[in-house]
C-alpha cells in the first residue's frame, strides 16, 4: 500500500466505508433488485422510454453517481423520498446475512468507524441491521446527510463554493435510536422551487460530497482509509487526500491503494490498522481470521 508506506508513523484514526456492495458482497443479489426497481420507476413512473432505460439507468449511475442524481440532473421532477421508498422498499433484505466475522473485525479496531453511503438513511439501517453491523459505527453520512437543504440549483453543483456548503448546511445530529448519526432532517427541495428545471443531488463520486463528508465527519483524510468498491469514488477519494482501498476487486484501480476482494481480508492486508493494538485482542479475533488474497 504505497501511500501508507510512504506514510508510515501515521496513526490511522479514522475508517471510511462505503456500505452497498463493499461491507457484503455483490453476489448477494441486492445490487441487481434494486437496478431492477430503479427501471420500473423509470418506465412507470417518469414515463421513459421502456427500449432506452437500461443503458440511461447505467449511463446515469456512471456518469453522476446514481441514477437519482442523473435523473435530477436531466430535470426529472419527483420526490426523493418516494423514489427511495419505492427502490428499495421492495428490496429482498433476507438475502443479507448477520456476519459476524465482518462484526468482530470491526469491534476490534480502535479508530473510528463511519459510513459513508449514497444511499438513503431508510436503507442504510436497514442493511447494517440485517447485516448485524448496527452497533458497529458511530455515524452514517448518507443522501439526507449530504442533500438535507434547498439550495439553489444555479449554486449547487461542482463549482459551488465549498464555504457555501459548509457554512448551514452539513450537520451530525445526536445519535439516534440505532446509535447512528445523521443529518437532522430531511428536507423535500423538490418542492422548494417548482419552477426550477433541475435539482442537483450531491453524492460520490462528487469530489464536493467527499470534502463535505470530509468535513461532516472531521476527520484528517491523511489519517483515514476510505474503502469502497466504485472505481470513480475511489479515485475521487485520493484526490481528496484519503488513503483508498477498492473492495470487490482483486486488481488495483487508478487512485487505489490496495484491492481486497473481500472486505473480511481487512486485517490481513492492513496490519497497520491495529498497530500497537496486539495486546487487547481477543482471542476469538485470532481465531475468525480470514485466509487473505490480497493484490497491492
Ligand atoms: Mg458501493
Amino acid at each position: 500500500m504505497d501511500s501508507t508506506q510512504s506514510s508510515k508513523g501515521t496513526k490511522i484514526e479514522c475508517l471510511l466505508f462505503d456500505m452497498d456492495d463493499t461491507l457484503y458482497p455483490m453476489s448477494s443479489g441486492l445490487n441487481m433488485a434494486c437496478r431492477k426497481n430503479i427501471e420500473e420507476y423509470m418506465l412507470h413512473h417518469l414515463k421513459i422510454e421502456e427500449s432506452e432505460v437500461p443503458k440511461m439507468c447505467l449511463d446515469l449511475y456512471k456518469e453522476h453517481g446514481t441514477t437519482m442524481a442523473g435523473l435530477k440532473a436531466l430535470g426529472y421532477e419527483f420526490d426523493n423520498d418516494e423514489f427511495h421508498a419505492y427502490i428499495h422498499g421492495r428490496l429482498p433484505y433476507e438475502k443479507l446475512k448477520p456476519d459476524p466475522v465482518l462484526r468482530n473485525i470491526l469491534l476490534s479496531t480502535p479508530q473510528r468507524k463511519i459510513i459513508f453511503t449514497n444511499a438513503d438513511k431508510a436503507h442504510a439501517v436497514q442493511v447494517l441491521y440485517r447485516l448485524g453491523l448496527e452497533d458497529c459505527f458511530e455515524g452514517i453520512i448518507c443522501f439526507e446527510t449530504l442533500n438535507n437543504t434547498p439550495l439553489e440549483p444555479d449554486n449547487y453543483d461542482d463549482k459551488v463554493d465549498s464555504s457555501l456548503v459548509d457554512s448551514a448546511n452539513f450537520y451530525l445530529d445526536e445519535p439516534d435510536e440505532f446509535g447512528l448519526f445523521t443529518a437532522r432532517e430531511s428536507i423535500d427541495h423538490t418542492h422548494s422551487d417548482v419552477s426550477a428545471p433541475k435539482s442537483r443531488i450531491l453524492c460520490k463520486p462528487s469530489q464536493k460530497a467527499i470534502e463535505a463528508a470530509i468535513r461532516i465527519a472531521d476527520i484528517d483524510p491523511k489519517k483515514t482509509i476510505f474503502f469502497d468498491d466504485s472505481v470513480r469514488n475511489i479515485a475521487s477519494a485520493k484526490t481528496a487526500g484519503l488513503h483508498t482501498v477498492i473492495v470487490g476487486s482483486s486488481v488495483l484501480v487508478p487512485g487505489a491503494d490496495l484491492a481486497l476482494s473481500s472486505i473480511h481480508n481487512m486485517r490481513e492486508a492492513l496490519p497497520e490498522i491495529w498497530e500497537g493494538e496486539e495486546d487487547q485482542l481477543e482471542p476469538v479475533m485470532q481465531s475468525t481470521a480470514v485466509e487473505t488474497v490480497v493484490l497491492a
